[in-house]
C-alpha cells in the first residue's frame, strides 16, 4: 500500500527512543523525512546517522519540551533546518507517577508540563505550517486516558487532555483540511517501559502478571505497531478519517477481563 508520505517532513517529539523511534523508523522507510525534537540528542543522533547510512534524511533537535521556551526554539530550529513542516506526531511524555499522595499542585502542574502543555505548544507553533501543508497531527495518548492507574494524577489528566484536544483540533483545523488523531498504547516494551518494570522486586515476574492478561497472544505490543497505525492516520490513506483514537493494545483496554 503506497501511504503516500514520500518527501513529507514530520516533526516527532520524543523520536529518538521507544515508540517515537518506531515511528521515525517507519517514516524513513516510507522516504519521509522525520524531524526528531527530543531532549536525548545522543540517540538522537545515533538514530539520525543509522538512518542516514542507509540514505535516509533525518534531522535531530534537542530540546526539554517541559519548558515552553524551549519548545518556541525546537519548533523555531526545526523549520530552519527541514524546511516546511508537513505533519506533527506529538508522542513525547512520561508516565510520572504523581498522585494525590505523593504530590501538590506544584508537582501537578510540573507533570502536566511533561505531558500535555508542549503538545499544545507544538500543535500551535506548527499551526499556521500544518495549515499551509493541509497536514496531519498524531498524539500519542495512553490507557491511562481511559482506564484509571491510580497514584499518576498528573499523567492521567495529561492524557485524558490529549484526547480531548484531538477533538477540538480536529474541529479548529476542519476548514483548512488538517486531520487530528490520537493512538492510544497500553503495554509497550520500551527504555521508559523497562526502566519502570526494574522498579519491581522481580521485573520477570511483574512482566508475566502483565503479558498474562492481554487477550491477543498474551504478548506486549511492539513499538512498530503502533508506528504502523501512526503512519496510516498520517497518510493519505486515513484521508476521510478525523478526531479519532485508536487503541492498539491487543485488546487489554476493550475485551472482557474474563479472557485471562
Ligand atoms: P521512552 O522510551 O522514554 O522514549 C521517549 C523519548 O522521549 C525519550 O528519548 C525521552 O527522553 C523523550 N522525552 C520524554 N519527555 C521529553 C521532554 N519533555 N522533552 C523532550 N524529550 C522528551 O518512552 P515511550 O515508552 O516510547 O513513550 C512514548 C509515549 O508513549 C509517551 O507519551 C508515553 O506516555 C506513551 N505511552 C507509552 C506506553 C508504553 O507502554 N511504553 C504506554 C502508554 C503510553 P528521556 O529518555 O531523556 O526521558
Amino acid at each position: 500500500m503506497d501511504l503516500g508520505l514520500t518527501g513529507r517532513t514530520v516533526v516527532v517529539t520524543g523520536g529518538a527512543k521507544g515508540i517515537g523511534a518506531a515511528v521515525v523508523r517507519g517514516l524513513a522507510s516510507e522516504g519521509a523525512v522525520a524531524a526528531i525534537v527530543d531532549r536525548d540528542a545522543a540517540a538522537g543522533t545515533t538514530l539520525r546517522d543509522e538512518l542516514r547510512v542507509d540514505g535516509h534524511v533525518c534531522h535531530v533537535v534537542q530540546a526539554d519540551l517541559a519548558d515552553p521556551a524551549e519548545c518556541a526554539r525546537a519548533v523555531a530550529e526545526v523549520t530552519s533546518m527541514a524546511g516546511p513542516i508537513h505533519a506533527l506526531v506529538n508522542n513525547a511524555g512520561v508516565n510520572d507517577g504523581v498522585g494525590l499522595s505523593e504530590g501538590d499542585a506544584d508537582a501537578f502542574v510540573a507533570s502536566l508540563h511533561r505531558n500535555l502543555v508542549h503538545v499544545y505548544e507544538m500543535t500551535r507553533l506548527l499551526a499556521p505550517s500544518l495549515r499551509e501543508a493541509r497536514g496531519t497531527v498524531v498524539n500519542i495518548a495512553s490507557k491511562v486516558a481511559l482506564t484509571g492507574q491510580g497514584g499518576t494524577s498528573g499523567y492521567a489528566a495529561a492524557k485524558g487532555g490529549v484526547l480531548a484536544l484531538t477533538r477540538e483540533w480536529a474541529v479548529e483545523f476542519l476548514a483548512d483540511g488538517v486531520r487530528v488523531n490520537s493512538v492510544v498504547p497500553a503495554e509497550v516494551m520500551t527504555p521508559l517501559y523497562r526502566t519502570w518494570l526494574d522498579t519491581f522486586p522481580d521485573p520477570e515476574a511483574k512482566l508475566a502478571s502483565i503479558t498474562g492478561r492481554i487477550p491477543l497472544e498474551g504478548r506486549m505490543t511492539r513499538t512498530d505497531e503502533i508506528a504502523d497505525a501512526v503512519l496510516w492516520l498520517l497518510s493519505r490513506r486515513a484521508s476521510h478519517v478525523t478526531g479519532q483514537q485508536i487503541v492498539v493494545d491487543g485488546g487489554y483496554v476493550h475485551l472482557d477481563r474474563g479472557l485471562s
